[in-house]
């Protein structure tokens, strides 16, 4: 029975966990990811994989991190939210540790770990797209993880679906991201709030309640929570969301014609107020929709710990 440790380095948490083959946590530790730079950032990873260690052996380190990881799944060449460029992480660790290290792009690992353990087990093709404050996506084709050539394939957040659209968090306008993503409905929840109290007095009202009368103090859990109470406008956001979402599916379903969608992040807590209108739109997206076979679509099952269960089971791979 061979261990390995998973490691998903975000912008604000690094979690660590000793994994086995079936995908079991068998322990796990977390640390804040240093802001300062990369030497301090592995310096963090080194630390969480040494303690795991010290009560379980292990053969491999899988890292999940945040930003392009080059297709020699060594460095990290760019990533947004993390004081890192350019570093080869897998061979620091690997010098650190002793031992061997895979390093993925996080939401690679998040899909691996619902292919193989969670939501999509019983498929070969599948997308998995994550809405949380921005849309990360991955694919897995014929049992195996797309990387591309580059090892940046699955960038769906930034698919562009609106021509000169709304303006994105990457610099471009009209992406996915911009409509179908936390930061989206958070804008759009509270931009309808302010609206809303002028031209239809009492609809936002809930919303406004749960954010203390403030409109910019709007959450996207609010806007969840709200919506699964039965509020009106709050339901209308996520339906929204969701309407974009299964436009773009459409699409992907054009290309890639998977088996299955798995939508995770935190949005994803809507549910099937958020899954219903998806799966209509996207319906209604794909050519031919009534007279061919579709994708079906699963919230994932895994949660936060998709991001260790599949760094490390990559790293066995
Ligand atoms: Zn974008």
């Amino acid at each position: 029975m061979t261990h390995s440790i998973g490691v998903d380095v975000g912008g604000t948490k690094i979690a660590a966990g000793v994994v086995d083959e079936k995908g079991e946590i068998l322990a796990s530790t977390r640390r804040d990811t240093p802001s300062q730079d990369a030497a301090s950032i592995i310096a963090a990873i080194v630390g969480a994989i040494d303690e795991l260690r010290a009560d379980h052996a292990a053969d491999v380190v899988g890292i999940g991190a945040a930003g392009f990881v080059d297709a020699g799944r060594s460095r990290v060449v760019f990533a947004p939210n993390l004081v890192w460029q350019d570093v080869d992480l897998r061979d620091e660790v690997s010098a650190a540790t002793g031992l061997p290290v895979v390093v993925e792009n996080d939401a690679n690992a998040a899909a691996w770990a619902e292919f193989r353990f969670g939501a999509a087990v019983d498929v070969d093709d599948m997308m998995m797209l994550t809405i949380g404050t921005g849309v990360g996506g991955a694919l897995v084709l014929n049992g195996a993880l797309y990387r591309g050539s580059h090892g940046m394939s699955g960038e769906v957040g930034h698919v562009r679906l609106v021509p000169d659209g709304q303006l994105c968090a990457c610099g471009l306008r009209g992406c996915l991201e911009a409509y179908a993503s936390g930061r989206a409905l958070v804008r759009n929840a509270r931009s309808a709030a302010t609206k809303a109290a002028a031209a239809l007095p009492g609809s936002a009202d809930r919303l406004l309640e749960l954010a203390g009368g403030d409109p910019h103090a709007i959450t996207g859990p609010m806007v969840t929570a709200a919506a699964k109470e039965g509020d009106v406008l709050a339901a209308y956001l996520i339906a929204e969301v969701g309407t974009w979402l299964g436009a773009a599916m459409g699409s992907f379903t054009a290309i890639f014609d998977p088996a299955a969608f798995v939508i995770g992040g935190g949005v994803a807590d809507a549910g099937e107020l958020l899954l219903k209108p998806a799966e209509d739109a996207m319906r209604r997206s794909v050519t031919g929709g009534n007279y061919r076979p579709q994708a079906t679509i699963r919230l994932a099952t895994l949660g936060n710990e998709a991001g260790i269960v599949g760094a490390a089971d990559l790293g066995r791979v």
